[in-house]
């Protein structure tokens, strides 16, 4: 088997006039996303997809990757980052390049998984798992002031048990907020903050402890992601478990958060992070600092499908089954056609539990009419 062709398609969604949403740290416009589309010479066809700005990400794979992976055999993929740390000696690298990378290196394992006949999961290590818990990423920051218990009541409705707000523009808009979503999803139910990097240390410390009456499961990014002594700091300073990832691209951005426990959890995000062969890599060394692993996922289809993957190979080290911990799985509810549509049977996130699909590679099937409709030039 040996690749023939890998081809880069940018695609984006802009949101309505008056739809823009998003954090504490502001709010965004358009839906983008980055799609690898590896084919073999025997015809076999395998996608991935970056989290990064799509016509930039498309060109490092067409002009740096490319000419890597053509002509080479899928089962080279975990040469690839290694290599590209090379190239970056030579040409420089960085988020772009290390996005790019994950997007070939999700599609390169999508065909050996279709060459195999198993689920990517499987071949990374993963016990069988049937499906995973979601939780609805929801509560944003609209620019058309969205009450903020509207969104927790569809997802109430919708059957999640799990839930993530988006908090960090002040301490008393924190409590109120995560007291609304508290009160509307019950007692029981697991139930994370993000704060998207937006405090200073001091500012993260009082709203952690002003939060402490309601129970959270973690909170993700209280700091900004390049803070690591903040992130140590603070995971030393409070009960809470302290999250972070989603900014991180790859082993040397997360040397300082895996060495000597410096978060509680790590988020790689597939797309972004180095695709399967890092991010293995990833949660086996968190493992050794006993450091959860929690992906994050706020990508399109293709990047969710090779998240799902990703959730259900993960270690349970230290627990066993005694000690049932649910396996949380981050699903966005914005408005995302990229990762609505893309697939010809979309995954459903609700009624409280999301199905791993057993089919080989990613176990999804891309709808090539709806990726044409997306694609930017
Ligand atoms: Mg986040």
């Amino acid at each position: 088997m040996q690749v023939d062709s890998v081809a880069a398609i940018p695609l984006s969604f802009p949101l309505e006039d008056g739809r823009a949403f998003g954090h504490a740290r502001g709010v965004m416009d358009t839906r983008s996303a980055m799609l690898v589309r590896v084919e073999t010479t025997t015809g076999e066809v395998g996608y991935g997809e970056a989290l990064a700005p799509p016509q930039t990400t498309a060109t490092a794979v067409e002009e740096v990757l490319a000419p890597m992976v053509e002509g080479a055999s899928p089962y080279e993929v975990e040469t690839l980052t290694e290599r590209t740390h090379q190239e970056a000696y030579n040409l420089g690298g960085g988020p772009i390049l290390q996005s790019a990378v994950s997007a070939v290196d999700i599609a390169l394992w999508d065909l050996i998984g279709k060459a195999t006949g198993e689920p990517i999961y499987r071949l990374l290590g993963g016990q069988q798992t049937e499906a995973v818990t979601p939780y609805a990423s929801t509560m944003y920051i609209t620019e058309w002031g969205e009450d903020p218990a509207e969104p927790i009541e569809r997802a109430v409705e919708e059957g999640f048990t799990a839930a993530k707000l988006k908090i960090g523009r002040s301490v008393e808009d924190d409590v109120e907020r995560v007291a609304t979503a508290r009160e509307l999803l019950g007692d029981d139910a697991h139930l994370m903050v993000d704060y998207n990097g937006n405090y200073r240390l001091k500012q993260a410390i009082q709203s952690a402890n002003a939060l402490e009456p309601y129970d959270l499961t973690w909170i993700e990014e209280p700091v900004p992601p390049e803070d690591y002594t903040g992130l140590r700091k603070l995971t030393d300073r409070v009960d809470v478990p302290v999250a972070t990832g989603e900014s991180h691209f790859g082993r040397f951005d997360y040397k300082r958060l895996i060495a000597d426990h410096g978060v509680d959890i790590i988020q790689p995000d597939l797309g972004r992070a180095g695709g399967f062969s890092e991010s293995r890599f990833l949660a086996k060394w968190a493992t050794t600092e006993n450091v959860a692993v929690y992906p994050h996922v706020w990508n399109g289809a293709v990047g969710v499908a090779a998240a799902l993957q990703f959730a259900a190979s993960l270690p349970s080290y230290p627990h066993n089954e005694n000690v049932p911990e649910p396996l949380l799985f981050e699903f966005d509810r914005s408005q995302n056609p990229l990762r609505d549509e893309l697939l010809d049977a979309p995954l459903d996130p609700t009624g409280g539990s999301l199905a791993v699909p057993q089919g080989p590679g990613l176990g999804v099937s891309v709808n090539e009419d709806a990726v044409e409709r997306f694609r930017t030039e």
